[in-house]
C-alpha cells in the first residue's frame, strides 16, 4: 500500500515538475512578425476557414434582430460583417458598440479565434451615429486644398468609430469625378487627379496612423483601415452606359469608362498609387466597367496592375454585390471575380450560395488553392496590422470624444475653409453683425447640410442629425441688437417695409450614388420660388448653396449680390456664418469646374481648358474670391 502511495507520488511530482511545453500557437503570439503569424496561422485552416475568411456580409441579412447573436459567424467561420447605407437603424453609440461586440464574441468562439473584421461607410465622419461629428463630403474637402486638415479629419473619423469597435471605413473614395451629372461627384475632392491624390493620402494617413499619445495593442502597426475607391475610373463613366441598372435613375454611376490605357492611367491610377505608397491595406474595386468588362472581372487591372505593378500587399473588396454584376450564371461570376484578384466579397444576402460556389470551384479546380491561400493571406496580413487578435473590441474609453467640442470644432474649421466665394458686389459680405434686420430663407435642416450617406444610405432630409443649422449660427452670431426672422418660403407674409439683408439658403436635397445622377442641374423651382418672394423684401441678398456639386445658376447668380458655394458642409452649420460675419476670410477654391449650362457638360479641366466667350464655365477650376 505503501509502495503505490511512493509511487503515486513520484508520478504527481514528474508530471509536475516536467519542462513546460508552451502550446500557444505562434499566430497568437504578438510577439512574432506579422507574416510569421500569417503563415503559421494559414497552415491550421481548412478550406472552409479560409473561404470564410473571403466573405464579407451585410448584417441586415446575416442577423435579423430577432435572430441574435448570429451562431453563422461560428457556422461558416465569417471573416468580415458590413453595415451598409441601410442597414443601421442603431443611430446610437451604444447600439453600435453592442453590435460591433456581439459579433467579435462569435468570431472568438471559432475553432482558431480568428477575429472578424467589421466595416462602415464612414464617408464624412461616423455617419451612422447621430451624434457623431459630420464633416464636409469630400466635395467640400476639396475646396479647402487643405491636407493637413483632411489629415486630422481622418484621424478624428477613425477615434470615433474606434470608440464603437468598428476599425474599418469604406473610405476615402479617391475617384475623379469628369462628370458633375455623376451622383457620387461629392464623394470625390475633385475633378482633379494631383488634387485628388494630395487629400486622399493625407486623410489615410490621418485615418491610419496611430494618434499621437495612443499605445498600440502589442503587435499592432495600424491604427484603424481605410479603403481607396472604387478602382479604378468609376468617376469617368460615359452617360447612358449602364448595361444592367437597378433604378432608371443610374445613367453614369456603375456605368462604363471609355479611355484608352494610357488616359485611364493618368486621369485616375495616380491616387491608387500614393495610396498604396501611404500604406493602403484594402481597396474596394469599382462597379463600373472598363472598355465594356466590369472592374470585377478585369485580372489585369486588379492583379497585375494593383497588386503587381502597385505593389498592393493589402487585400480587395468588392463593391456591394459587385460580383453579381460580371456573370449572369453565379457560379461564374464567382469564379471569374476570384480569379481576377477579388480577395474578399461584399455580400448582402445569400452567402451561403456564395460560399457553397467557392468550395465547388475550389474542389473542381476553377479556383485555384492558391488564389485561396492568396486571398487569405492578405486579409489575415491586414487584421493582424491591426492588432484585431490581442482586441477585437476598439477602444471604449474614447466614447466620450464622439461628437466632442474638439472634434466639431475641427468640423466647424473644415466648413469654414470648404467655402467658395463665387460674387461678392457692393460689400455684402461681410456681414455687419449690428444690421437691423436678416431675413432669412430656405433650408434650416442639419440632414441637408449633411447631404447622402448620413443617418442613411440616401441621407435624411429632416433636421434630425445632431448638429447646428446655418439659420442657427447666423441667430448665434449677430449682435443683440439684430433681429433675425425666418421664412423656409421666404414669403414674410407679416413683414412689412424692406430688410436691409436677405440670406436665401437654397441647394440639393440628399441623394446617394446613382439616384443622384441627373441630367438637369438647374436650381429646383422651389428654390427659384423663393428668391422669388425674396428679393423684393431685401437690399441686398446672399446665396448660401448647398449642393453635391455645381449646379447652374446663370439666370440666377446676376440678380444676387453675393453668392457663396457652401458644399454639403455636414453638422456644424455655425462654420458658414463665422464666414458669412468675417470672423474667418473666404479661403476656398472651386475643386469642379463651374458650368455656365446644362448643354455643355460633362465639362472639366481635361477637356475644357480653352473655352472661351459663351463656351466657357461660369466660374473656372480654382476659382474662388
Ligand atoms: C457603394 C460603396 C459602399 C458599399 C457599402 C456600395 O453600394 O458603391 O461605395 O462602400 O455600397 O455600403
Ligand atoms: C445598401 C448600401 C448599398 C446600396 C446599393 C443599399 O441597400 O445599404 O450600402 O450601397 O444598397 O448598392
Amino acid at each position: 500500500m505503501k509502495r503505490i502511495i511512493y509511487i503515486l507520488l513520484f508520478v504527481v511530482l514528474l508530471v509536475a515538475c516536467a519542462p513546460k511545453t508552451d502550446d500557444t500557437p505562434l499566430y497568437k503570439d504578438p510577439g512574432q512578425p506579422v507574416e510569421a503569424r500569417v503563415e503559421d496561422l494559414l497552415s491550421r485552416m481548412s478550406l472552409d476557414e479560409k473561404i470564410g475568411q473571403m466573405v464579407q456580409v451585410d448584417h441586415n441579412s446575416i442577423s435579423p434582430y430577432y435572430k441574435f447573436p448570429p451562431s453563422e459567424i461560428v457556422k461558416y467561420s465569417i471573416g468580415s460583417i458590413l453595415s451598409g447605407g441601410n442597414s443601421s437603424g442603431y443611430y446610437t453609440l451604444e447600439g453600435w458598440t453592442g453590435l460591433a461586440k456581439s459579433y467579435e464574441l462569435e468570431a472568438v468562439k471559432t475553432p482558431l479565434g480568428i477575429p472578424l473584421i467589421f466595416g462602415v461607410d464612414s464617408v464624412h465622419g461616423f455617419g451612422h451615429v447621430n451624434g457623431a461629428t459630420i464633416f464636409p463630403h469630400n466635395i467640400g474637402l476639396g475646396a479647402t486644398r487643405d491636407a493637413e486638415l483632411v489629415r486630422q479629419i481622418g484621424q478624428v473619423t477613425a477615434e470615433e468609430m474606434r470608440a464603437a469597435g468598428i476599425p474599418w471605413n469604406f473610405a476615402p473614395c479617391v475617384a475623379v469625378p469628369q462628370d458633375i451629372r455623376w451622383g457620387r461627384t461629392y464623394e470625390g475632392f475633385s475633378e482633379d487627379t494631383a488634387l485628388v491624390s494630395e487629400l486622399s493620402t493625407a486623410y489615410i494617413q490621418g485615418f491610419q496612423s496611430m494618434p499621437e499619445g495612443t499605445e498600440p495593442t502589442e503587435g499592432q502597426s495600424l491604427y484603424a483601415l481605410a479603403t481607396p475607391k472604387h478602382f479604378i475610373g468609376d468617376g469617368g463613366t460615359a452617360w447612358g452606359s449602364i448595361p444592367q441598372y437597378m433604378y432608371h435613375q443610374y445613367m453614369l454611376d456603375q456605368g462604363d469608362t471609355r479611355v484608352d490605357e494610357a488616359t485611364l492611367r493618368r486621369l485616375y491610377l495616380p491616387p491608387y498609387q500614393a495610396a498604396v505608397d501611404s500604406g493602403a491595406m484594402s481597396v474596394m474595386v469599382s462597379y463600373s466597367s472598363w472598355n465594356g468588362v466590369k472592374m470585377h472581372a478585369q485580372q489585369y487591372l486588379l492583379t497585375d496592375v494593383l497588386k503587381g505593378e502597385l505593389g498592393f500587399q493589402g487585400f480587395v473588396i468588392s463593391d456591394y454585390d459587385g460580383i453579381k454584376q460580371v456573370d449572369p450564371d453565379y457560379y461564374q461570376a464567382v469564379v471569374t471575380s476570384i480569379n481576377a484578384g477579388v480577395d474578399m466579397n461584399m455580400i448582402s444576402d445569400k452567402y451561403q450560395a456564395v460560399i457553397a460556389i467557392m468550395k465547388q470551384a475550389v474542389t473542381n479546380g476553377d479556383i485555384p488553392q492558391e488564389r485561396i491561400d492568396d486571398a487569405v493571406r492578405r486579409i489575415l496580413r491586414a487584421k493582424f496590422m491591426l492588432g484585431l487578435f490581442e482586441n477585437p473590441y476598439g477602444d471604449p474609453s474614447l466614447a466620450a470624444t464622439v461628437g466632442s467640442p474638439e472634434h466639431r470644432a475641427l468640423a466647424r474649421q473644415a466648413v469654414r475653409e470648404s467655402l467658395v466665394l463665387l460674387k461678392n458686389e457692393d460689400h455684402a459680405l461681410p456681414i455687419d453683425k449690428n444690421v437691423a434686420t436678416i431675413l432669412v430663407a430656405g433650408i434650416n435642416s442639419t440632414g441637408v447640410q449633411a447631404g447622402g450617406w448620413t443617418l442613411d444610405w440616401q441621407g435624411e432630409e429632416r433636421d434630425t442629425l445632431e448638429g447646428t443649422t446655418i439659420l442657427e449660427g447666423i441667430q448665434e452670431a449677430v449682435g443683440p441688437n439684430t433681429q433675425v426672422l425666418y421664412d423656409n418660403l421666404g414669403e414674410f407674409a407679416s413683414f412689412s417695409g424692406k430688410a436691409p439683408l436677405g440670406i436665401a439658403i437654397l441647394g440639393e436635397m440628399p441623394y446617394a450614388e446613382g439616384l443622384g445622377d441627373k441630367a438637369d442641374l438647374s436650381l429646383y423651382q422651389l428654390d427659384l420660388n423663393v428668391l422669388q418672394a425674396l428679393r423684393p423684401k431685401v437690399e441686398q441678398l446672399i446665396v448660401v448653396l448647398l449642393s453635391g456639386r455645381p449646379l447652374v445658376i446663370t439666370d440666377q447668380y446676376q440678380s444676387v449680390d453675393a453668392w457663396v458655394a457652401a458644399w454639403l458642409p455636414g453638422s456644424e452649420g455655425e462654420g458658414v456664418s463665422d464666414v458669412l460675419f468675417g470672423d474667418y476670410p473666404f479661403v476656398g477654391k472651386l475643386p469642379y469646374t463651374w458650368p455656365r449650362s446644362n448643354d455643355q457638360l460633362p465639362l472639366n479641366i481635361n477637356n475644357a481648358a480653352d473655352l472661351t466667350g459663351c463656351d466657357a464655365p461660369l466660374f473656372p477650376y480654382g476659382y474662388g474670391l
